[in-house]
């Protein structure tokens, strides 16, 4: 009896070497390899002739094999198989790098396919070729997969062949009827076969439309299951309140979006349902000016707001923001964080518990079983990429289905931040506050730093404050004493007289603090720090930063961390150092130079990166999705999500018999597999 879950043995030439490097792809059942899609295909369906071809491209030409010359040894471990072929009208000679078979296995007179870099120069047309294939070979797509060292491309055709062949008709359609028809979508043997040997392109797409809708299909299904029914109740009532107090105590006047996202959140506080509203906005929009509205208008009505951050540093700061904003309007507030003592730890619970605080801010230690609350209405995550789905869900048990305001800098495009946070409402920050002028942004080489640290000099010396930002302070001891005297010698040499403070992950959070504060109060002009800094910090009157070995980060960022400055009226600059001179990160690194927008950056990154390594699965809590593709299945994601929602609707735990195997697939291969892992 054949099953889907046999091994990869099962299959004809999979022993014990092939069962392993299989495995290195994740690869264990048959299963798994009819799902294991191809990165992409080579097209053998338009050759043209070789003078139809622009030179300096990938060309696709259709020849007959003249010759063969013997191979030429280059150096150790280089040898070229060159030989000459014939289109007709011109000849082209071509060569094979380190592949003794390819041309040993083809026939004088006889006509291949060949594909790869065709130059042309005096002598004639060249091509390096990467592929060929015979004419006979019926597919004119080839599917080309991942590969590990040791697993070759013919030898997985070979065995996807044999999968399907032998396994598809055990494949069970797990879509609805309904929605194979509604959207006109193949049947999933035929998708499957199409997606490995499309015989065209438009099966080749038709194929995609249905596994990416399936995929996308299933992952809503799943977050809307983790999440439970999707409306629940709360008996949590905040008022409506006069915000004049709050407006007028505030130094600025509100941008108009802040003023929309807080009225947003003001409606959703009188409705019997908990709010679910993700506030994103840019680095820099005010976003913290927006959760204290919040907060204000909860105590108003009787409730305490927690307040989490994803770090002490930025615990410590909102502590202050929230202090300086709230404290005058007779709001209580206090800061819980793991660095305190139990005893201090004891006793502020025993106050939180009380009701003797409105707002309690605070790091992860706010999630321990301990800290319990006497009327916690308002849960605020800032930075919410940080947190995993689980440790979101934690919080929000605490209370009695309490509101939950999320905030994000990543600015990440609509469809990802819906699929980050499923049946979350959105509030978008795309204004900043007046009399913000974009940072000016600079790439240069490390032969240019001593120029660059004088320039920061002189801005320090007109009242600005910079920050020098190392990567390679978090990397081990050795590291660690390296930038402790790098910030010695910046101390001594070019920033002689000037305070210079240090700030990196391994300093207590004491000691962290005790720098942060003294670099707001301007005490401290020049901070050579880790990323510690890149969430979340905010001293206006920093106008400098230089990034030493940008080339390391991603775009996301260092979009991040240029947004610790130009957060006042200061002009800003940002002075990313690489020496990194390959074409990727020298592309990556003008997308900063050319844009200060969140929104655009984060959409080249996904670009250059791919939404796997964007969003990596242990960070986010987003499993990489296999097939379909968030930046260009938008539309079809939304439709995906659509059906799901309602078909949960009508069987909200799917326990309806013919949802059964939809359930299994959902519960096994996305909650288990994917969602609920950290
Ligand atoms: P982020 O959205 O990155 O968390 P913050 O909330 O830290 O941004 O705000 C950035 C800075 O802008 C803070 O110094 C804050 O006081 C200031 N700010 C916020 N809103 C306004 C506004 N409407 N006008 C002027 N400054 C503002
Ligand atoms: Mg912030």
């Amino acid at each position: 009896m054949l099953s889907l879950y046999d091994p990869v043995t099962a299959l004809s030439g999979v022993g014990p070497k092939r069962k392993k490097l299989y495995q290195k792809l994740g690869i264990e059942t048959v299963d798994d390899l009819l799902h294991f899609y191809p990165r992409r295909y080579d097209d053998f369906s338009h050759p043209l002739p070789l003078d139809q071809w622009q030179t300096e491209t990938t060309g696709l030409v259709e020849g007959t094999l003249l010759k063969k010359y013997p191979p030429a040894y280059i150096r150790k471990g280089m040898v070229l198989y060159k030989g000459l072929i014939t289109d007709g009208f011109s000849r082209c000679q071509i060569t094979f790098f380190n592949n003794e078979y390819a041309l040993k296995g083809m026939s004088l007179g006889e006509s291949y396919l060949f594909s790869g870099k065709l130059v042309k120069s005096l002598s004639g047309y060249q091509m390096t070729v990467t592929t060929v294939v015979s004419k006979e070979e019926k597919e004119t797509f080839r599917p080309i997969y991942r590969l590990t060292e040791g697993l070759p491309l013919k030898g997985v055709i070979h065995n996807i062949k044999d999968a399907l062949t032998a396994y598809l008709p055990l494949v069970a359609e797990q879509l609805p009827p309904a929605l194979i028809s509604r959207y006109r979508l193949l049947p999933i043997r035929d998708a499957l076969w199409s997606i490995h040997f499309p015989k065209d392109q438009t099966a080749l797409a038709e194929a995609k439309r249905r596994l990416s809708f399936e995929e996308l299909f299933f992952f809503s299904l799943a977050l809307f299951l983790l999440k439970g029914r999707p409306k629940e109740n709360t008996r949590i009532r905040i008022a409506a309140c006069s915000m004049s107090p709050f407006y007028q105590s505030l130094p600025f006047s509100l941008t108009d979006c802040q003023k929309r996202s807080i009225d947003e959140i003001l409606k959703d506080f009188s409705s019997p349902h908990p709010m679910r509203r993700l506030l994103q906005g840019d680095v820099g929009s005010g976003k913290t000016v927006v959760a204290a509205a919040a907060c204000y208008a909860a105590a108003q009505s009787g409730y305490q707001s927690a307040l989490m951050a994803p770090t002490e540093i930025l615990a410590a700061q909102h502590e202050k923001t929230f202090r300086d904003m709230l404290c005058p309007l007779g709001i209580r507030i206090c800061l819980l964080t793991g660095s305190l003592s139990q005893k201090e730890k004891a006793a502020l619970r025993a106050g939180i518990q009380n009701g003797d605080f409105d707002v309690v801010i605070g790091t992860h230690a706010l999630f321990q079983q301990s800290t319990l609350f006497s009327r916690l209405g308002l849960v605020i995550t800032d930075e919410q990429h940080r947190f995993g789905v689980r440790q979101r869900e934690a919080l929000t048990q605490k209370g009695d289905a309490p509101h939950h305001l999320v905030m994000s800098a990543t600015p990440i495009p609509r469809t990802l931040a819906l699929m980050l946070y499923g049946d979350l409402d959105l509030s978008v920050l795309d204004q900043r506050p007046a009399g913000r002028k974009p940072v000016e942004t600079f790439v240069i080489h490390s032969d240019k730093r001593t120029r660059a640290l004088h320039f920061l000099r002189k801005q320090i010396e007109q009242g600005g404050q910079a920050y020098i930002v190392c990567p390679l302070i978090e990397e081990g001891v050795g590291e660690l004493t390296a930038a402790t005297r790098y910030a010695e010698e910046l101390k001594e040499t070019v920033f002689w007289g000037i305070s210079v403070g240090l700030l990196h992950g391994k300093m207590s959070a004491e000691e962290k603090e005790a720098v942060m504060s003294a670099f707001s109060r301007g005490e401290i002009s020049l901070l050579v720090a880790t990323t510690v800094i890149e969430v979340g910090v905010d001293v206006p009157n920093a106008n400098v930063i230089l990034i030493e070995n940008a080339e390391r980060f991603g775009l996301s960022q260092l979009h991040q961390l240029r947004g610790r400055v130009g957060r006042g009226e200061r002009e800003s600059y940002c002075i990313l150092l690489s020496d990194h001179d390959n074409p990727d990160t020298r592309r990556r690194l003008a997308v900063m130079r050319k844009s200060n927008d969140g929104f655009f950056i984060a959409k080249q990154d996904l670009k250059l990166r791919g939404a796997g390594d964007f969003f990596g699965e242990k960070q986010h809590g987003v499993p990489v999705l296999g097939i379909a593709d968030l930046m260009e299945d938008s539309l079809l994601f939304q439709t995906a999500r659509e059906e799901a929602r309602s078909l949960l609707k009508e069987d909200p735990k799917l326990e309806k018999e013919e949802h059964r195997p939809l359930w299994e697939k959902v519960q096994h291969d996305w909650i288990q597999k994917k969602l609920w892992t950290e």
